[in-house]
């Protein structure tokens, strides 16, 4: 397991390169995730961020590069042993179950728990999304889109993951909703969980990230601090939509 000072080494891209078809998405994509970290993925509509996130998952085939969880090469492995392994999605479209009750879809998603990290609970989850607390009898399709995506991030916690990829989660939503995703987040981290966000809204991300990685037409085109990011205009001018 590769260690950078007392930190554990969560995930590795190097130079990764992906496509769909013979359109090549992600040209020599590089990142490292401690565990702990909160990253965030910037870049405008198209620059390749769901693309990374389903190239970690094995969703999107490696050409060439490689993907690495915790020091062990999860290339090309299947998608469900890499969410066994510990690494959990949570995708753009908010995909829950239309026909099942709140309970129900957290249900679907239990999966043992990890060496090293408490073991989510309706209870716990319950306690950090109140709402779906409130909510726990309701069909997903009676969810408003704030609300299906707060379930879709506890049932992916219900996996006990020890990384989890969160695809634009501000997206769409309202303010107030955006602040408890916030919270959400910063109370995972105290969990130990380690998050790789994607986002557009740099707000969002500097609020709740240290550190990114802005991608144009599938390239790293920063990676660093992201506070620093605020005395760089011209990076935010040329990549980021602010
Ligand atoms: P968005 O915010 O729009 O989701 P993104 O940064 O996540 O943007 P991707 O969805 O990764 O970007 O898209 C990267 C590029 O890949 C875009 O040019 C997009 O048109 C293309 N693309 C995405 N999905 C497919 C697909 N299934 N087939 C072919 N091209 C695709």
């Amino acid at each position: 397991m590769a260690r950078t000072g007392v930190k554990i080494r969560m995930l590795e891209l190097n130079k990764v390169n992906s496509f769909y078809g013979r359109a090549h998405i992600l040209h020599d994509v590089s990142m490292q995730i401690e565990q702990g970290d909160v990253v965030a993925l910037l870049g405008r509509n198209g620059a390749g961020k769901t693309t990374t996130m389903k190239s970690i998952m094995q969703m999107v085939p490696v050409a060439e590069g490689t993907v690495s969880f915790l020091g062990e090469d999860i290339t090309r492995r299947a998608v469900h042993k890499v969410c066994q392994l510990g690494l959990g999605y949570v995708p753009e479209e908010r995909r829950v179950f239309t026909d099942l009750t709140v309970t129900e879809n957290l249900e679907v998603g239990r999966q043992p728990p990890r060496e090293g990290l408490p073991e989510w609970t309706l209870d716990m989850l319950f306690e950090l999304f109140p709402n779906l607390h409130e909510r726990r009898n309701n069909l997903g399709k009676q969810m408003s889109g704030g609300e299906q995506q707060m379930l879709t991030i506890a049932r992916t916690l219900m996996g006990n993951p020890r990384l989890v990829l969160l695809d634009e989660p501000s997206e769409g939503l309202a303010p107030v909703i955006i602040e408890q995703i916030a919270r959400v987040i910063d109370s995972l981290t105290k969990h130990g969980l380690t998050i790789l966000l994607s986002e557009q809204n740099l707000h969002f991300a500097k609020l709740v990230s240290d550190r990114a990685y802005i991608l144009e037409k599938g390239i790293v085109q920063y990676s660093g601090s992201i506070k620093e990011l605020e005395e760089k205009p011209e990076i935010l001018d040329s990549y980021l939509s602010v």
